[in-house]
């Protein structure tokens, strides 16, 4: 269940990574992956991005654990701005703050096994002692569904699905208050993706955790998410609680996406919104509106004026022209 304390606040956060060139390798241009987005996550709270690839998702949430140093902007964990931490303080920090990847098995070492693999970052953080850190070890395996004996093997043992579930493990072994998922099912086939999100969902619950789920599959984020962000080239296009997303999207590029997702009803008609293009390049974004080399509804103003991100309704914000109408 959610609360209403806000844990994790991202303001204006920026990711520019540049593009260097010449003898002198000199940065000619920014690919501006993340380009002035902001949110929050309650605690216990699910919080999702979705968009398509590029849109700045991952280095998002990359670059809450300073995987990429942000370019500017400020990442408030409990009210304080983590980018402010000096590294020493910032590492004993990562504890709380945890991450789990697509491809759990290029993330585990292969000629480790599960149980050195768990035992890893206990000892990195020094935070037990070994006893304890094997009893911890066994309680979080057990959690995720791994039997006792498997945490004997090596990761090349284990399905795609156990392997992730020996990813969540590693995440979890440290009790993290944040996890970010980074597209954590999408390698995943369906019926393993229901088991390892049920999994995520029950854990959630009974460790009291916060979740920033990335993922392109608005099927799975709806399933999961209490509310979401769509990002469209480093921006944020919309965000709203995700029931009010889902049917009563605002944002073109948000009803484009949802048009392509398949209805299990058979006799609801769904009109397909075919976007034209390609997502602009990052380095060299149109004037005016981000969406509109693409947007069905774009307009002459959209090409010279950038719409203001503004909260339309309760808990829901949208940037387009369309709306700033409106009100
Ligand atoms: Fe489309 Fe214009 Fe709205 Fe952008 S501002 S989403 S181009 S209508």
């Amino acid at each position: 269940m959610s609360t209403t304390n806000i844990l994790l606040k991202v303001n204006n956060l920026k990711k520019y990574f540049p593009q260097k060139s010449g003898v002198l390798k000199r940065p000619k241009n920014f690919v501006r992956a993340v380009d002035g987005i902001s949110f929050e996550i309650n605690e216990e709270e699910t919080f999702s991005l979705v968009g398509e690839s590029g849109c700045g998702k991952s280095t998002t949430g990359r670059s809450i654990l300073r995987l990429h140093e942000p370019t500017s902007g400020e990442i408030l964990y409990n009210g304080k701005n983590i980018l402010n931490y000096s590294t020493r303080d910032f590492r004993k920090l990562r504890k709380d703050l945890q991450m789990i990847f697509q491809d759990p098995y290029s993330s585990l070492n292969p000629r480790m096994t599960v149980k050195k693999l768990l035992m890893e970052p206990l000892l990195t953080h020094n935070i037990c002692t070994k006893k304890e850190a094997e009893e911890r070890i066994i309680a979080i395996a057990d959690k995720v569904g791994l039997a006792k004996e498997q945490i004997n093997r090596h990761p090349h043992e284990f399905s795609g699905g156990q392997r992730q579930r020996i990813g969540i493990a590693r995440a979890l072994v440290l009790n993290p208050k944040v996890v970010i998922l980074d597209e954590a099912v999408s390698a995943l086939d369906v019926s393993i993706q229901a088991q390892i999100l049920n999994l995520l969902i029950e854990l959630q619950e009974e460790l009291k955790l916060t979740y920033l789920f990335i993922s392109h599959d608005l099927n799975v984020v709806r399933h999961v998410s209490d509310r979401v962000g769509v990002m469209y080239l480093g921006q944020m296009m919309e965000m709203a609680k995700t029931e009010e997303l889902y049917s009563d999207p605002l944002h073109p590029y948000t009803k484009s996406l949802l048009s392509a997702i398949p209805s299990s009803d058979p006799t609801e008609k769904k009109e397909r919104i075919i976007l034209q293009g390609d997502v602009p390049d990052p380095s060299n974004p149109p004037s005016g509106c981000p969406f509109r080399l693409r947007c069905p509804m774009a307009h002459e103003r959209c090409k010279v004026e950038e719409p203001m991100y503004q909260e339309v309704k309760d808990n829901h914000w949208v940037a387009c022209h369309l709306y700033n109408e409106i009100n």
